[in-house]
C-alpha cells in the first residue's frame, strides 16, 4: 500500500532519469524470440534476472568447484559465491558508471552457469573428448543452457531471454561472428577478473598456499583501486594491469599448479572422463531429455551437456554408482 498521492515511479521513469547516454536501456531492448506481455513492476532485464536464479544451472553452482573443491574445506569459494562477488562489484561499477544496473546484475548472475563440474579443470576435459565433436567452452555452453537445456516453458525451450543478454555471452564466446560488447558487458568481465584474483588470495592464504611475505612481494599496485576517471572502454589502469598481471603469474604458479591442488584435481578429471565413456558406451542410461535431444545433436554432444551440468558431488556419487 502506498501513501495518498504518492505514484511509484515506472521503471521507464527510474531509468530514464538515472542511465547516462551510453547505457542500455531495457525500452530499447531487441525483445525475446517468443514475445511477451510487458510486466507492470519489473523492466525486462529484471525478469531476465529472476529466470537466471529459478534456473537449476544457477542452483547447482552451489556445489561446482570455483578453484578448490570441497576436500580442501569449507571454507573457499564456490561457483556460487564467486558469482554473488562478482554480481556486487559489477554493480557497483554499474551505478559508478550509470549503466543499466539490472542488465549488468543479470549479466553477472548469468556469466558462469556454463561451467561443468571442477571448473576449469572440468572444461579442459570436455574440450578434449569432444575435440571432434565442436569442442567444449563454458561460455558457449551457457548459451546453450540459456537458449535450450533450461526447460522452464512447454512451448518451447530455453529461458526466452531478452536479445541483449544472449548477445552478451555470445560475446563472451570470441568466436569472431558476435557483435561488439555493451559496456554493462564489459563491466561484467571486468569484475569477475576482479573478485577471482581478490578471492584466490584470500582462499589460498587461509589454505596455506601462500603467505602474507611473498604477497607482500609483489607490486602494491595490485592492492588499491585504479586512480583516475572513468573510461568509455572499461579496462584496469596501465599500472593497475601490470600489477594484476604480476600476481595472476603468482596464482598460477603457486596456486593453481600446487601439489596440493593438482593432486585433487588429476584424479577427479579421470573421473570425468571416465564417466563420459561410460555413457557415450550406454547412451540408454541417459537422462529421457538428454536421451531424446541425442536424436538431433549426437551422443557426445548430450552427453557432454548431461556431465557439464552435474555438481562436483553428483558426478562423485554418479561415478561411483557407474564404475566403481
Ligand atoms: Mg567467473
Amino acid at each position: 500500500m502506498t501513501p495518498p498521492g504518492f505514484e511509484p515511479p515506472t521503471w521507464q521513469a527510474r531509468e530514464a532519469a538515472v542511465l547516462a547516454p551510453w547505457a542500455m536501456p531495457a525500452a530499447d531492448s531487441a525483445g525475446r524470440v517468443h514475445p511477451e506481455q510487458p510486466h507492470l513492476f519489473r523492466s525486462p532485464y529484471q525478469r531476465d534476472r529472476d529466470r537466471i536464479v529459478h534456473s537449476a544451472a544457477f542452483r547447482r553452482l552451489a556445489h561446482k568447484t570455483q578453484v578448490f573443491t570441497g576436500y580442501h574445506g569449507d571454507y573457499h569459494r564456490s561457483r556460487l559465491t564467486h558469482t554473488l562477488e562478482v554480481t556486487n562489484i559489477a554493480r557497483t561499477l554499474a551505478r559508478a558508471l550509470a549503466l543499466n544496473e539490472d542488465l549488468v546484475e543479470t549479466l553477472a548472475l548469468a556469466h558462469d552457469i556454463g561451467h561443468p563440474p571442477l571448473g576449469h579443470a572440468g572444461e579442459d576435459v570436455l574440450a578434449e573428448l569432444l575435440r571432434d565433436d565442436g569442442g567444449f567452452n563454458h561460455n558457449a555452453q551457457a548459451l546453450r543452457i540459456m537458449e535450450l537445456l533450461e526447460t522452464r516453458y512447454p512451448e518451447f525451450p530455453g529461458l526466452n531471454l531478452s536479445r541483449e543478454v544472449l548477445d552478451a555471452q555470445a560475446t563472451r564466446k570470441k568466436d569472431g561472428a558476435a557483435p561488439a560488447p555493451l559496456l554493462e558487458t564489459q563491466v561484467v568481465d571486468a569484475a569477475d577478473s576482479i573478485a577471482y584474483d581478490t578471492h584466490d588470495v584470500d582462499d589460498a592464504i587461509e589454505l596455506g598456499l601462500v603467505s602474507l611475505d611473498e604477497l607482500l612481494e609483489l607490486p602494491r599496485a595490485a592492492f588499491r583501486p585504479a586512480a583516475g576517471g572513468t573510461r568509455r572502454l572499461v579496462t584496469h589502469a596501465p599500472d593497475l594491469a601490470a600489477a594484476k598481471r604480476e600476481l595472476e603469474r603468482f596464482l598460477f604458479e603457486k596456486v593453481y599448479r600446487s601439489e596440493r591442488v593438482l593432486a585433487i584435481r588429476v584424479p577427479a578429471q579421470r573421473k570425468l572422463a571416465d564417466l563420459f565413456g561410460w555413457y557415450l558406451a550406454h547412451p540408454d542410461e541417459l537422462p529421457p531429455g538428454f536421451r531424446e535431444r541425442a536424436k538431433s545433436c549426437g551422443i557426445p554432444r548430450s552427453t557432454a551437456d548431461y556431465i557439464a551440468g552435474m555438481t562436483d558431488r553428483f558426478l562423485e556419487a554418479d561415478h561411483a554408482r557407474r564404475l566403481s
